[in-house]
């Protein structure tokens, strides 16, 4: 079975790009009246402790919305503002303030959503769609919520296309097994011909690994040939490059260096409002000289 769990990492920097993206995208679709169903195929635990001793053991929090809420405090100039926005759907969620608890992409959606829109989860992790479920029974949403231990890659296209024929479909895996980033393209695939007018949000890992590179470009071609436009935007925080230590010779890596979310049908608010937020994040959240962002377009 699986060994990652998202409570390490909860909060850090690939959560801070890829909330605020689903947030303006889920803010632009749910400004029409109906109803949208929302398909999660990687839900994770939905609410995260950031001072329990999952994150605090791995304190990625502390340089991803730790690190931007105490900037926003020390601001002299406003956040961009689906960076504003971002920060205000956390808040709400600690409104003591600071970011004692996390939501994660089950939490948030379903904090934005409406009551007849639908939410539907995929979580495959036993102790994760454990606590998933525990903690989408205290919501008491009833129906609006269907929590699925299935492999969200083999199952999600089957509330495709939903009844009002519109939807958001989050695919985050985490790409613990090589076999994720082609999984990822052959569901998109599937997803698409069954949808083609479905928005699609694909989070991925930039890592030194060919698969991880080949990712969005393979997407772009996807999408270009299904004759759907396309949004790509990236967060790198640090370098890539694992150091040796001089003196001892020992290695060390440096841990996820950046990320990147993929849209297929994005919402046409989405780019002018992440040119504005990916600079600051990356000023903000950037480790060293080798921080950036970029966003890209087409179809
Ligand atoms: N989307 C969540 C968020 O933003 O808060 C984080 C999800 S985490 C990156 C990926 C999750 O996918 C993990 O909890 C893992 O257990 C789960 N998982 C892995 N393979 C899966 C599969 N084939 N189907 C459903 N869930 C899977």
């Amino acid at each position: 079975m699986f060994s990652y769990r998202h409570a390490f990492h909860a909060g850090n920097h690939a959560d801070v790009l890829k909330h605020t993206v689903l947030i303006a995208t889920l803010d632009h679709l749910l400004e029409k009246e109906a109803a949208l169903t929302v398909v999660d195929t990687h839900a994770g635990a939905g609410l995260y402790r950031l001072d329990g001793d999952y994150a605090g053991t791995s304190g990625e929090a502390a340089e991803g919305v730790l690190r931007l809420l105490s900037e926003a405090k020390a601001a002299a100039t406003p956040l961009p503002d689906a960076l504003a926005r971002y920060l205000e759907v956390v808040g709400d969620f600690n409104p003591k303030g600071g970011a004692r608890i996390y939501p994660g992409s089950p939490f948030i959606t379903h904090h934005l959503l409406r009551e007849h829109d639908k939410l539907k989860l995929f979580e495959l992790h036993p102790t994760d769609a454990r606590t998933l479920d525990a903690n989408i029974a205290q919501l008491e949403a009833g129906r609006q919520i269907a929590v699925l231990r299935e492999d969200g890659f083999g199952s999600a296209t089957k509330f495709l296309p939903p009844p009002s024929r519109r939807a958001l479909v989050l695919c985050d895996p985490s790409y613990e097994i090589k076999s994720d980033y082609a999984r990822v393209l052959e569901f998109v695939a599937g997803a698409l011909k069954r949808f083609a007018t479905g928005t699609y949000a694909i989070w991925y890992p930039i890592i030194p690994r060919p698969e991880a590179h080949d990712l969005p470009r393979r997407l772009k071609t996807l999408s270009t040939k299904a004759g759907k436009s396309w949004l790509h935007a990236t967060l790198t925080v640090k370098s890539s490059k694992i150091v040796t230590d001089a003196a001892s010779g020992a290695t060390h890596r440096p841990g996820l260096p950046a990320s990147g979310m993929f849209l297929i049908n994005p919402p046409y608010t989405l780019k002018p409002l992440l040119e504005a937020a990916l600079p600051q994040m990356a000023q903000r959240l950037g480790q060293d000289r080798h921080a950036a962002s970029s966003i890209e377009s087409g179809g």
